[in-house]
């Protein structure tokens, strides 16, 4: 696996997000498939994060993946003055091509299913704390009252290829992008015969098949806590997706702020997690999901998961406690601290 650093105490935006997305990756093995395919690796840094790309076969493949993933940067940057979501935020009302039409529509989708635990029009907000700047600053209670009207992905509307937001609204794909990103490169690499893959974009993990031997990718589930690893989960054609206090933050007076925002209070979510992994076969839902679980807090998280057919999770609660759902919960391997921490598994 890919060393990770200890973050815990390192109170820079830039380390720890450069080292969370390395705790998200998975170890690789083997050079050449059984169909004698050879392992060709990229990486690149895109959508403010390092990205690995690692198939099996053909390296036009990956050089075609890579201007995919810079196509859609140009498109659903929230900081490119020249993308479609700046477009939108800076005018109120844009023409979209159908990358940004379909993840705003399914986007929205999830913010209604999620009870606005995931709201893209939080941006104003998000900005306010300097989570895009890198200017970080505590908002007055004054100034998130008002910033908070202004969130409400009701008020979005979509029509035809069309996107309209009010005056005082701003759209932010950033906790679906990745995941958006990771299915269409996964797509493209089945589209030209590849078998076996796996991306790692930012924490964001996804794989095509399985290692090019048979054996299940390994994927290494961040300590949140500055260990190494909390633990490895075996996975065949799954998205492993983790949104983590851990991975942005500042601190002041001793108190971390980090970027995964409550909409019902402005405030960095206080939900008692520190990380929310969301497997599943789909990556722009995992994506979104490991987003609002980390929202919704302990009680609403576990009863969502409960209630849901269509994905597994993984927490991390403030305690070092782990939490998983049956579904994945023989295919973790804890590790370090984690092995004797009692994991409790929650059902569906
Ligand atoms: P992720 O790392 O996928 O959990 O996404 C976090 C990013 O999404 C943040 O950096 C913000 O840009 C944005 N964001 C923060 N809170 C929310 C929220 N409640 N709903 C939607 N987007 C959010
Ligand atoms: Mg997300």
């Amino acid at each position: 696996m890919i060393n990770c650093r200890h973050l815990r105490r390192i109170p820079l935006l830039c380390v720890a997000a450069f080292f969370a997305i390395l705790c998200g990756c998975s170890a690789f093995s083997g050079a050449g498939s059984a169909s004698g395919s050879q392992k060709q690796t990229a990486e690149l840094f895109a959508m403010d994060t390092v990205m690995e790309l690692t198939v099996y076969g053909d390296p036009a493949v990956l050089k075609s993946a890579e201007d995919i993933i810079t196509g859609l940067e140009h498109k659903l940057s929230v900081t490119d003055e020249n993308s479609e979501i700046y477009r939108l935020n800076r005018d109120k009302q844009a023409d979209v091509s159908e990358d940004t039409l379909e993840l705003i529509g399914f986007a929205k989708d999830i913010c209604e299913r999620t009870d606005g635990a995931l709201d893209i029009t939080v941006y104003p907000i998000v900005k306010a704390w300097g989570f895009t700047t890198g200017e970080y600053r505590i908002p007055s209670a004054d100034e998130l009252q008002k910033l908070l009207e202004t969130a409400d992905y009701k008020k979005l509307q979509i029509n035809s290829s069309t996107v309209a937001i009010p005056d005082d609204s701003m759209v932010d794909l950033g906790s679906v992008a990745k995941g958006y990103t990771g299915d269409r490169l996964i797509g493209h690499f089945r589209a030209n015969g590849i078998t076996s893959a796996i991306v790692s974009l930012g924490g964001n993990v996804q794989t095509l098949g399985s290692k090019p031997d048979g054996s299940p990718w390994r994927v290494g589930i961040a300590d949140p806590f500055g260990g190494e690893y909390a633990g490895a989960l075996s996975v065949r054609d799954k998205c492993v997706i983790t949104s983590g206090s851990y991975q942005r933050f500042f601190e002041e007076n001793g108190v971390r702020y980090h970027h995964i925002i409550d909409p019902s209070t402005g405030s960095p979510a206080a939900g008692g997690f520190v990380s929310v992994t969301v497997v599943g076969d789909k990556g722009v839902l995992c994506d979104a999901l490991s987003t609002a679980l980390f929202v919704m807090g302990k009680d609403r998280a576990f009863d969502f998961c409960a209630s849901a057919g269509d994905f597994d999770a993984l927490f991390i609660d403030e305690d070092g406690r782990i939490y998983i759902t049956a579904g994945i919960a023989d295919d973790f391997t804890p590790s370090g601290n984690y092995k004797d921490a009692g994991n409790t598994v929650i059902g569906h």
